[in-house]
């Protein structure tokens, strides 16, 4: 466990999260600021910087996760797409992102962020912060059925 890792925190209950599934080797909660009600991270158990420097058997485990998290999503939320993108800026602790998606550009976060001095600038007048009870909706919504 890194210390200074806000999703080690998580993963290993030292700070609230709101998990959707958790294994041996990966865990699915929801972000503070979700692009849409039903975005899912999916990271690994392990701190890992990189997707790239991770074992193939995790990276594996984390996609196939995270492919069935976005199976639960469509089923919930009938978006038009599911996205899954692995980045990296905000958090180096491997995580794939599974959104709903209603329209082309959200994946990208083009509506809700740009560059300011090499970094990503969210706008936080468009993401919201999930309240408690919208995020208790989301986890019923995302129970294996
Ligand atoms: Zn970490």
């Amino acid at each position: 466990m890194n210390n200074d890792c806000i999703f080690c925190k998580i993963i290993h209950k030292k700070s609230p999260g709101h998990i959707v599934h958790e294994d041996a080797l990966c865990t699915a909660f929801l972000p503070l600021k979700p692009i849409n009600p039903g975005h899912v991270l999916v990271a690994s158990q392990q701190h890992y910087d990189s997707f790239l420097d991770m074992p193939n058997d995790v990276a594996l485990h984390i996609t196939q996760t995270a492919r069935e998290i976005g199976q639960r999503i469509n089923k919930a939320y009938k978006p038009v797409k599911v996205g899954f993108s692995i980045v990296g800026f905000e958090v180096s602790h491997v995580h794939i992102h599974v959104v709903p998606l209603y329209k082309k550009y959200e994946i990208t976060s083009s509506t809700y962020a740009s560059i300011k001095n090499g970094r990503i600038a969210w706008t936080d007048e468009s993401m919201h912060a999930c309240s408690q009870d919208e995020q208790r909706d989301i986890l019923a919504r995302l129970q294996p059925q």
